[in-house]
């Protein structure tokens, strides 16, 4: 056992870091030594391939509420999900938006349930039944997604733009909404801002919901 696993790790290294001396290798061994390299290599490129996509399962989303909750819930039915952005300083953290909405603005909270950095990662900021300040009007009845960024400027990142699909399709399934219901937040009535920026392509993400 142990020396097919030695044979196993070697082809692996070998296939990685050196082709041709890959190809020597297999030469060498006898066929059913070639074939379990070559079942390695094709489960290795499998998994790889996988890797390569997310499901719905697989969005990993990093729970911060304990931090951010306020406590002030309410039971109002959500009728939209409103995607913003931080515009202002594309580079900022989770903690300098935290610092702006509750230092500067004196909002009563963070003001977004959820925040999608570049690299994709979801970060829940507030339980879904907070009232949260994002919306002129509706503070209670919508629930707030942010992605990192300007997109005044240039477009959401690809990894963004994927956990963004799976992460709203999810919020919309919660509350038996629909693509329909997704909004910018400067499609929201009263609210007149930029947000979140022109080059955001609400009617694609609606497309692919
Ligand atoms: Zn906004």
């Amino acid at each position: 056992m142990m020396v097919l696993l030695k044979s196993y790790i070697k082809a692996l290294c070998l296939l990685v870091l050196f082709p041709s001396a890959f190809a020597d290798f297999v030469k060498k061994k006898k066929w059913i030594v070639a074939a379990d390299c070559g079942f390695v290599a094709v489960s290795l490129l499998f998994v790889l391939a996988l890797s390569s996509g997310k499901s719905d399962e697989d969005l990993h989303i990093v729970d911060l509420t304990a931090a951010y909750n306020t406590g002030n819930v309410t039971a109002m039915k959500k009728i939209a999900v409103v995607i913003h952005h931080t515009a202002g300083n594309p580079n900022c953290c989770i903690n300098d938006i935290a610092k702006i909405h509750l230092a500067e603005h004196r909002w009563s909270g963070i003001g977004y349930h959820y925040y999608i950095d570049k690299d994709g990662v979801v970060y829940n900021l507030r339980s879904e039944n907070e009232v949260v300040p994002h919306s002129y009007n509706f503070n209670s009845n919508a629930v707030a997604i942010c992605l990192a960024g300007n997109f005044n400027n240039y477009e959401p990142t690809k990894a963004q733009w994927q956990s963004l699909l799976i992460l709203t399709r999810k919020v919309l399934k919660t509350h038996d909404l629909s693509a329909k219901d997704v909004y910018k937040h400067g499609q929201m009535y009263g609210n007149a801002t930029e947000c979140c920026g022109k080059l955001f392509n609400i009617e694609k993400l609606r497309e692919e919901l």
